[in-house]
């Protein structure tokens, strides 16, 4: 069995996993990825799964973020236990709202002389860096104000000079074991001091997140590879505060084709709310999301958010980077929409038809819906389909040479299409079936189906690439499909 497994059965208290946005952005691919996973892990576990702000970078950040955030994740089908819309015994579940208890513990570590005041100027800071960089060094704080007495940090103080706060950075290496990425290893004395807060009343990310892990009683943190390098900084404030810290698990980077981080260069949206508006369904982001780093134990890929509570464990959750792949998002959607009763696709995809200028509220319902089934056979995406299906619900044009098919003549093609017509008359709207139809249009173009086959779909469709043209008779019936023969011909002839 595997160690993680044998780690979890060791685990004697409450599973208590957290997701921890900043509300800096709308809500991102990566963060409804961590959010799913802690939120699976709590739902296989029994666990609680909680939802923190951490809004301390108080420039960035912006309740218009949190709020598409929240609602994204609803939207998702996510749900929390405890959060800042709901509260919860360990709240307030703002950082912003949480200043008093960091200024207590930074306040305790600046006592027992874990911490201290830095007064070094930026500028002397900046051409120390500037200076270990033209070496080909990479610069740590050499500690200059690690000593200082309280007679020089209250004169310092009194002088108004700027301070931050750091911690004293043990000079030792230090090991844990992430869940996914196994036994890690640190050098501590490569960090450096680093800066903890800007002054008692403003917390850094490092020890915030360090103070409410500890006191939301998380018990697992499992969060994004790229704050891996932050978990050694973090141990060394749990060990300062005297606490123990959580397990770790560290999700594997989510990638572009090219293997590199995913980022704006690759053009990929990472937007949920890109995605909803551009008729992805949260089941089929589910599902995508989940495959970017984890896999099931078989062949299967597709999975309900419920089936995905069964099945889900970190033991399966990969070391190395998650290729984005995003044919297999439009394949899952299509997979997701395709298994939805009818009326349900129609009134999903009214609003996209809206945008086209469609309003499919001004046709019969069992047209529109035939119309949609026709179209979806071939689609991907739900541009796609409304590309496909317009056909359907407004008039398209086109020029007559696109009914000719590769070497053929406009005499050719006319004849052709005369004898499809003709064909086409001895059904009615009662008696039209594709079957004898296709058997009788066999009859007109023997060995070369195209001649047939493609200036009817055009005449049809008015597209190059469309629903068949037996299936689009099927959907406008015969009478109206005449009719588009007969301009078809009409043009023809001019
Ligand atoms: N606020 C951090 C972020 O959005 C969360 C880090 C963590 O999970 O510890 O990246």
């Amino acid at each position: 069995m595997a160690a993680y497994q044998k780690k979890l059965e060791g685990f004697s208290g409450n599973i208590r996993v957290r997701m921890a946005p900043s509300p800096t952005g709308a809500l991102h691919i990566g963060t409804a990825r961590t959010t799913l996973f802690n939120w699976l892990f709590a739902r296989s576990k029994g666990g609680t799964f909680i939802l923190r702000i951490e809004d301390t970078d108080k420039e960035r950040s912006r309740p218009e973020y949190e709020k598409n955030i929240l609602d994204g994740l609803h939207w998702l089908g996510l749900d929390w236990d405890e959060g800042p819309d709901i509260g919860g015994e360990y709240g307030p579940y703002r950082q912003s709202e949480r200043t008093q208890l960091y200024k207590e513990h930074i306040e305790k570590l600046l006592q027992d002389k874990k911490a201290y005041f830095c007064f070094c100027p930026k500028e002397t800071l900046e051409a120390q860096k500037q200076d270990a960089e033209s070496r080909g060094e990479v610069w740590r704080y050499p500690g200059t104000c690690r000593d200082l007495s309280e007679s020089e940090i209250k004169q310092n103080q009194k002088d108004k000079k700027h301070s931050v706060i750091r911690i004293k950075m043990p000079n030792k290496k230090l090991s844990f074991k992430d869940i996914i990425k196994g036994e890690s290893s640190f050098d501590l004395s490569l960090f450096g001091d680093i800066v903890i807060a800007k002054s008692t009343e403003e917390p850094l990310y490092n020890f915030a997140v360090v103070v409410d892990d500890h006191e939301m009683q998380i018990s697992h943190i499992i969060r994004g590879e790229d704050h891996y390098s932050n978990t050694p900084k973090q141990m060394v404030i749990y060990e300062a505060l005297g606490w123990q810290p959580p397990e770790f698990a560290h999700l594997p980077l989510i990638l572009g084709q090219d293997k590199s981080k995913l980022s704006k260069r690759h053009g990929t949206t990472t937007s949920i709310d890109d995605y909803k508006n551009q008729g992805y369904l949260p089941e089929a982001l589910i599902n995508f999301i989940v495959l970017l780093g984890w896999h099931a134990s078989g062949d299967r890929e597709i999975f309900t958010i419920n089936d995905l509570q069964q099945e889900f464990s970190l033991e399966r959750v990969q070391k190395t980077g998650a290729v984005f792949n995003a044919e297999k998002l439009d394949w899952l959607n299509n997979n997701f929409l395709k298994q939805k009763p009818i009326q349900e696709i129609v009134e999903f995809l009214l609003p996209f038809f809206m945008r086209e200028g469609i309003n499919l509220g001004k046709f019969e319902s069992t047209y529109v819906q035939k119309a949609i089934l026709a179209s979806m056979e071939k689609t991907k995406g739900v541009n796609e389909i409304i590309k496909m299906s317009e056909i359907f619900f407004r008039e398209t044009e086109y020029e007559k040479e696109l009914l000719i098919w590769k070497e053929s003549t406009e005499e050719i093609t006319k004849d052709k299409l005369e004898k499809s017509l003709d064909a086409l008359r001895l059904f009615d709207e009662i008696t039209f079936n594709k079957e004898s139809y296709e058997q009788k249009l066999k009859e007109i173009y023997g060995e070369d189906k195209g001649s047939v086959l493609w200036p009817l779909r055009v005449a049809l469709s008015g597209r190059k690439v469309s629903p068949g043209p037996l299936e689009i008779i099927e959907v406008k019936g015969v009478n109206s499909s005449t009719m588009c023969i007969e301009k078809a011909i009409a043009k023809l002839e001019k």
